[in-house]
């Protein structure tokens, strides 16, 4: 057999796949229909369609800082993403090479101790939608890639379902080292490491944000600190808030959670779709009389 007839079985053996996922995704979530194609929004559009792709690289703040919105920011405000200055992409994602390679031999908090390997991200770093997880576990550490395990897995259908090529989007955590038996990340962790996610997001410059579950949201609104006090996950999902008084962040439930309580499936599928028309993408329709 050819190589080009490999190839093209190789490729339909992936597109069945990833529309079983797609399939199987929608059918757990309570949706009906496909999403449309990509339909981008003016205002939504990605910088390199014009002069230059907006973002904040050139006036980043410095590592660590964050001015994210107070829990009592207003939905309306929480909804005025600022616009973005062009920037020379080509520095930025040598910044990013260079990013992941200082990540691979921080030590600057205890999880340094526990990892196989840091686990930096994977996707587009020029995707216009970015999502935030919490930290590594056992398959991560073991792979170096966030999101290969069965949450992963249940991620990359969501992404399907929401009309994103894998290719398309970009997806790290909080933490890049996994934290022992899958605890959560201390706060102190959380500090160390956070700098590196804010350089990620001021080099990627997504449109949109997807926090999934309560680490990544507190990390990304800068409410490491406030513990108890900070609102809940489940208080919060479905409602936007912004990252440093620009990016739109979707805070959402994690994957694994879904894994534990596949109810919830519904709720995450209304978050990603408020997110799907913010990005000027049309969600699938419901079937009438159904
Ligand atoms: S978790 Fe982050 S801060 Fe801690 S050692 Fe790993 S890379 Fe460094």
């Amino acid at each position: 057999m050819s190589d080009g007839a490999d190839e093209l079985r190789a490729e339909l053996h992936d597109l069945a796949a990833q529309t079983l996922a797609l399939v199987e995704w929608l059918g757990a979530s309570g949706a009906e229909g496909l999403p449309t194609a990509a339909r981008r929004a003016p205002q939504a559009r990605r910088g390199e369609e014009q002069a230059g792709r907006p973002t904040a690289v050139s006036a980043r703040p410095a590592l660590g800082t964050t001015e994210a919105a107070p829990p009592a920011r207003s939905a309306a405000a929480a909804t005025a993403a600022t616009p973005r200055a062009p920037v020379d992409r080509a520095d930025a994602l040598a910044r990013l090479v260079s990013l992941e390679h200082e990540v691979r031999s921080c030590v600057r908090c205890p999880l340094s101790q526990h990892r196989t390997q840091t686990v930096f991200a994977r996707g587009n770093p020029n995707a216009r939608l970015v999502f935030v997880g919490e930290g590594p576990g056992a398959e991560e550490d073991a792979q170096g890639l966030p999101f290969v395990g069965a949450a992963g897995q249940l991620l990359d259908r969501m992404i399907t379902a929401m009309g994103f090529g894998l290719d398309e989007v970009y997806i790290c955590n909080v933490v890049k080292c996994r934290p022992p038996s899958n605890r959560k990340p201390e706060p102190q962790e959380m500090h160390a490491c956070l700098p590196y996610l804010h350089e990620q997001l001021a080099l990627t410059n997504p449109e949109v944000i997807v926090a999934l579950g309560a680490t990544a949201m507190v990390g990304l609104l800068d409410w490491v600190d406030a513990g108890a006090s900070a609102p809940g996950i489940s208080r919060l999902r479905g409602t936007w808030k912004l990252y440093q008084g620009r990016i739109p962040v979707m805070p959402t439930f994690h994957p694994a959670y879904l894994l534990r309580s596949p109810d919830k499936k519904r709720e995450v599928w209304s978050d990603l779709q408020a997110v799907m028309r913010r990005m000027g993408r049309e969600p699938p329709r419901p079937k009438q009389g159904g």
